[in-house]
């Protein structure tokens, strides 16, 4: 049997063509796919920067669907994914930080993933999204859970509560809007976000929950600096913006992955006290808080989110690359639910 897929084939290459349908294991679910996002981690796989992850490969791991074998109780229900694959058995997984297992792995990097009609996943990965929610929202619970998490550490350390820190994010893609609007949602009203995209800022500023600049061309709105900073790009230069313009005592969120070297002040960070978080993933907690979050209506109207077919996602990943999309998130659905 076989089904239409979205397979990364080589740097700046994906092809719609039809893969081999999964079968699923001993207590695994066969998914039917009904609404996939392109997530920063595949852009940088499709720009050849990601040696972990190899073509062939379908990428994607931000999903929800439909079940269609596996966990008889679920049959025919909608589902969203968890897509960090983790032992359940080690230190970190017992201790309920299951985003830390030493044995962890994430669909669509060395396991298939999400961009194609089907997917299977261990049963334990699944979790149950109101019937009433439609599964583009529900696909971007992973994303959600993301910034969810890296707000929760920062909120778990803060010397003040959240809702009266002065917030910088660095990085205006889906995880740096998700941060404003979770930052926002939980009652915090002093938000500044940078991003060097021009299409990028107006679909931030109509969400209105954050003030937006172009840090190559403005400097920072609170030249005080900012008790915490988010860096949701993670290279060089954007660290270095963030160890300058986090405050004494303040909390640097390090959230990006895209290049590993320079741009932290290590001796400011130790001289002011700063608190370095690194940030990955979610836990199954942080998962099921983002769904709810979703669902409850608490993140604005979502017109950041573009729908496209998926025989269509070369053309997205194309648009994404060149910049040319002003949508923070684009979701892919199969062809026969457009
Ligand atoms: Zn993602
Ligand atoms: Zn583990």
């Amino acid at each position: 049997m076989t089904m239409k897929a979205l397979v990364y084939t080589g740097t700046q290459e994906v092809e719609y063509r039809d893969e081999n349908k999964p079968v699923a294991g001993p207590n695994q679910a066969l998914i039917e796919v009904a609404a996939t996002a392109i997530c920063g981690s595949d852009m940088h796989a499709y720009h050849g920067l990601d040696e972990r992850r190899v073509p062939p490969l379908i990428l994607g791991h931000e999903v929800a669907g439909k079940l269609i074998t596996g966990a008889p109780h679920l049959v025919g229900q909608q589902v969203v994914i968890n897509p960090l694959i983790t032992c359940g058995k080690c230190s970190p997984c017992l201790s309920g930080r299951a985003n830390l297992c030493s044995d962890r792995e994430i669909i669509g990097m060395r396991l298939e993933g999400a961009y194609a009609q089907y997917l299977v996943i261990d049963e334990t990965n699944l979790l149950i999204p109101p019937a009433a929610l439609e599964p583009w929202v529900a696909c971007l619970t992973e994303p959600t859970a993301t910034a969810l998490h890296a707000v929760a550490l920062v909120e778990r350390v803060g010397y003040r509560p959240l809702s009266e820190q002065r917030c910088l994010i660095i990085g205006g893609g889906a995880i740096g809007l998700l941060t404003a609007l979770i930052l926002a949602a939980k009652g915090c009203c002093n938000i500044d976000l940078a991003e060097t995209n021009a299409l990028r800022r107006n679909t931030i500023e109509e969400q209105a929950v954050a003030r937006v600049f172009d840090p190559s061309s403005e400097a920072v709105p609170n030249a005080n600096g900012y008790d915490v900073v988010f860096d949701c790009v993670g290279a060089g230069v954007t660290r270095a913006m963030a160890s300058e313009h986090v405050v004494a005592g303040g909390i640097l969120s390090h959230v990006g992955l895209q290049n590993s070297h320079e741009g932290l002040d290590i001796r400011r960070i130790t001289l002011q006290e700063i608190t370095l978080l690194g940030n990955y993933c979610y836990t199954q907690a942080d998962m099921q808080a983002a769904l709810d979050m979703l669902a409850g209506d608490r993140l604005g109207d979502l017109k950041w989110v573009q729908l496209r077919p998926l025989s269509e996602g070369a053309q997205a990943f194309s648009d994404l690359h060149h910049g040319r999309a002003a949508a923070a998130k684009i979701v892919l659905q199969p062809d026969h639910l457009l």
